[in-house]
């Protein structure tokens, strides 16, 4: 293999090389991503703890509607057991069983409101809990397929990591090193010509210049200074 065409193997594992790494770069930002997964958690949980405290209210509901109840009966109990003469009394008893009946009456409204509530929400936290129980499977299997794929993709670099090393070991020096300079500012470093033109600036190379790098010469294009490669 002529100098140039060892350069442009070289460069072709090169870039390879480059969309290799950048491959693991995504799969890596990949396997670090969990917001869909942390999205569905927190959402779960804040439902979770909505209807803990709408069962709290249920539940401070029910005492209260217990305490009036107990207390309309105990006032009734007193106002029909026939021991309080006094209509004044009787009248006032009346009143506030009247008023507790009517207190009851609003609580157990509002007992109604809080059981269909919590319904509701059970319901919901339901729902969330089966949405976040399919994000988890489906992020855990991406994950082992991104495992997968990494371990793949590492492998191709170190097996292309090996042949660029061992390729670059077969080239001079001096050449290896125009190469690298070349590509620090040009890139591809080296180009092929095609039709006597060089394919990295599509100028027309002199025919000295082209028959030079037919015959396996290092030359570097006159107008972009790229190195030509014949195939
Ligand atoms: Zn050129």
């Amino acid at each position: 293999m002529t100098l140039p065409g060892q350069l442009y193997k070289l460069q072709q594992i090169d870039l390879e090389l480059k969309g290799r790494q950048q491959e693991l770069n995504e799969i890596e930002n990949q396997l670090n991503d969990n917001k869909a997964l942390v999205a569905a958690e927190s959402k779960l949980a804040s439902q979770k703890e909505q209807l803990a405290g709408v069962k709290k209210e249920q539940k401070n509901s029910e005492w209260e509607l217990d305490d009036l109840q107990e207390r309309v009966s105990k006032l009734g109990g007193k106002l029909y057991s026939g021991t309080t003469k006094n209509p004044k009394e009787l009248v006032n008893l009346e009143s506030e069983v009247k008023s507790l009946k009517s207190k009851i009456s609003k609580k157990e409204d509002e007992l109604l409101e809080l059981m269909s509530q919590v319904e509701g929400m059970e319901a919901e936290v339901k729902a969330s809990t089966g949405e976040f129980e399919r994000v988890k499977r489906e992020w855990q299997q991406g994950q082992e397929n991104l495992g997968r794929r990494k371990t793949e993709v590492e492998a191709a670099i170190v097996k292309l990591s090996l042949a660029r090393h061992k390729l670059a070991q077969q080239i001079d020096s001096a050449a290896l090193e125009l190469y690298e300079q070349i590509g620090l500012t040009r890139k591809p470093a080296v180009a092929k010509v095609e039709q006597g033109r060089c394919q990295g600036c599509y100028i027309t190379l002199p025919i000295s210049q082209w028959q030079k790098a037919k015959a396996g010469d290092l030359i570097q294009c006159n107008s972009c200074g790229r190195i030509l490669y014949v195939e």
